[in-house]
């Protein structure tokens, strides 16, 4: 007998983003998480798992955090369906979306089909791939049974790099398995790494005093002058170094073959008044750490670069994500690569995210080997920008792959 492999239904699929995508989760200031949450409960129950709604206590969130744009209940789901497997997979994707502003050609929150396409806010960030996760897990369970047990982590608050979600999660030790599909990527690439990223602050102190006789002072705005340029000679030192981890195929397309450390200065702030020596300055930018360096070595670097100045400054970090990084051979990357070969025919290249990512965050934590595949392609989805969308052809495709990489 030919072997019969389950097959998602395309109508059901789409009939699942649209009711997803009609959700309002947008973040900040992430709403709309407790009636998401309530609608995917009953579907993953119908299907045999059990269900968690993992709500944030109050006082965690006052305590970590901090942006004031966040308002309301932080409902992050877990399902979890138990086979026997000897194995557990986790499979994870954010439940908000960014702002959907600026003139669309139709409703953001009403996914349209055109030209072989849908359009609306989060049809690629991520919402696609938890449809096609529902649809091909039917599909595969009115016919059979995963060949790992299985469990499903949807949360909050990614878009606006909070903790209440994935982060919050892992601390609570209930990211759980031994292997980790991250649906919060593209189908262009398997992403095995990312950046870390840290922001940072320097403010740099004069003295104020009338600009007519500025010279009685000691003007901010101009002593960050070689502050700047200290950083844009690292900048130039950091920029040089490369990861062994080949970039995306998108960066690669425009001549960037690896991924790279980054630093900028991306904001500057100081003075009150043209006729005011300005008593302070602050700059701020970041750093992109690539798996290769370590996050305190990145810190190190940008205050041994500054001490030697002969100027007053204060100098503070805010290490977000670490870099992540999974051995290339671990089997579990392969059987990815594969499933994807099997599902959507082609096989994938491997790459690293100039991005961060807080699937790094939970990856750091609890060990667990993780490949990042989603849908949507990073030249064409336009993510995050007016009109995003996602080839109906991928949807498809990727509720196809995870059947091939789920069943026995
Ligand atoms: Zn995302």
């Amino acid at each position: 007998m030919p072997e019969i492999i389950p097959s998602p239904d395309a109508n059901y699929l789409m009939d699942l983003l649209k009711k997803i995508i009609s959700f309002k989760t947008v973040a900040p200031p992430g709403s709309n998480y407790q009636e998401i949450v309530d609608w995917l409960v009953p579907i993953f129950r119908e299907m045999g798992f059990a269900t968690q709604k993992m709500v944030m206590p109050k006082e965690v969130f006052a305590a970590k955090c901090s942006d004031p744009r966040l308002v309301g209940d932080r409902f992050n789901l877990r399902a979890d369906l138990s086979v026997g497997a000897e194995k557990t997979l986790v499979i994870y994707a954010h439940l908000d979306v960014v702002p959907a502003e600026g003139n669309w050609d139709s409703d953001p929150f009403q996914a349209v089909a055109k030209n072989g396409r849908i359009y609306g806010r989060g049809v690629s960030d991520c919402k696609g791939s938890i449809a096609a996760l529902i649809a091909a897990l039917k599909a595969l369970l009115e016919s059979g049974k995963p060949k790992y047990n299985l469990s499903i982590l949807l949360t909050t608050d990614e878009e606006v790099g909070g903790y209440s979600g994935l982060c919050y999660l892992t601390d609570l030790g209930q990211v759980k398995g031994d292997l980790m599909l991250c649906m919060d990527g593209f189908s262009d690439d398997v992403v095995i790494g990312s950046n870390g990223i840290i922001t940072w602050d320097v403010v740099v102190h004069g003295r104020s005093s009338h600009s007519g006789s500025s010279f009685l002072g000691i003007n901010a705005v101009e002593r960050s002058i070689p502050v700047m340029d200290a950083l844009m000679n690292l900048k130039k030192v950091v920029q040089a170094r490369r990861s062994l981890l080949p970039a995306s195929t998108a960066l690669e397309a425009m001549g960037k073959k690896n991924l790279m450390p980054i630093l900028n200065i991306t904001m500057i702030n100081g003075g009150i008044k043209e006729n005011i020596v300005p008593d302070r300055c602050t700059l701020r930018g970041d750093r992109r750490v690539i798996p290769e360096e370590s996050m305190d070595e990145a810190l190190a670097e940008i205050e041994r670069t500054l001490k030697p100045l002969d100027i007053d400054f204060d100098l503070k970090f805010y290490p977000g994500y670490p870099p992540m990084s999974v051995n290339p051979d671990h089997p579990w990357v392969l059987e990815v690569r594969e499933a994807v070969q099997r599902g959507m025919g082609f096989f994938p290249r491997l790459s690293g995210a100039q991005g961060s990512l807080d699937q790094a965050y939970a990856t750091e934590k609890t060990g667990i080997p993780t490949c990042v595949f989603g849908v949507g392609r990073q030249l064409e989805s336009n993510i995050h920008g007016l009109n995003e969308n996602v080839r109906v052809a991928d949807l498809n495709g990727f509720a196809r792959f995870l059947i091939e990489l789920l069943r026995a």
